[in-house]
């Protein structure tokens, strides 16, 4: 896989729709141009990498929109060397971003297929130094807890507890809340071991977090 000056005049283009959007936290915008999005699709949809569109990446899922990426990337408000647990690997984006940002990433996934596509572009390609699992994000990762920050990137249809109780206080979990087409973009802080502050940031879409299944 080539990563072109074509790709990267791209890259600037994106970055710059998704500051038109209101992406302000340069480190996140800073870390779309480094991570090349292309790399993440199949072949034939490789000039369509850098619209800001959804795309298929096999067993019925979707790599984000870009923006949504950056949105939730920027709710973490993350510093470097912080733990971050994601849920919902997918093509490994994400994760990506995440890693490039200088947090220490573990994510889930629970489509054995994704798993392996990920591993591969993340670890092989790209040389990230992301923790990978193939299992249920329902659970979290009882041993790598507690995690700074939490974010779940499938709409799920409640907060599970057990991702709560995986959180510092002074943590934060961003998930989108809601089981129809439509989620809620909740940023929820822990402020002490048993309370919570919860912000809205508006409608999104995402595929279902899924329970059980496996
Ligand atoms: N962050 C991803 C977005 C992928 S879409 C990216 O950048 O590409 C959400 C992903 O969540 C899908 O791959 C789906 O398989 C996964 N998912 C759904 N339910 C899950 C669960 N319970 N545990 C872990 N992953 C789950």
């Amino acid at each position: 896989m080539q990563d072109t000056f074509k790709h990267k005049g791209l890259r600037k283009l994106l970055i710059e729709e998704l500051r038109l959007k209101g992406i302000k936290d340069e480190r996140v915008l800073d870390a779309f141009f480094e991570v090349p999005r292309h790399f993440f699709l199949d072949l034939a949809f490789e000039k369509q990498a850098y619209s800001n569109t959804a795309f298929q990446i096999g067993a019925g899922q979707t790599i984000s929109h870009p923006f949504t990426v950056a949105f939730q990337t920027e709710l973490l408000k993350l510093n470097k060397g912080e733990k971050v647990l994601e849920i919902g690997t997918g093509s490994g984006f994400q994760t990506s971003i995440l890693c490039t940002m200088g947090v220490k990433v573990f994510s889930i996934e629970r489509q054995r297929e994704l798993f392996i596509k990920a591993k591969k572009i993340v670890a092989e390609v790209l040389k990230l130094n992301a923790k990978l699992f193939y299992g249920d994000g329902y659970k979290g990762r009882v041993v790598d807890a507690p995690f700074d920050k939490i974010l779940v990137t499938c709409g799920a249809p409640y907060v599970p507890e057990t991702l709560l109780e995986q959180l510092k206080v002074g943590g934060i979990l961003v998930i989108p809340l809601g089981d129809g087409d439509v989620q809620a973009m909740k940023r929820i802080t822990k402020i002490s071991a048993t309370e919570y502050q919860t912000e809205d940031f508006g409608d999104f879409s995402f595929v279902p977090m899924l329970e059980n299944t496996k």
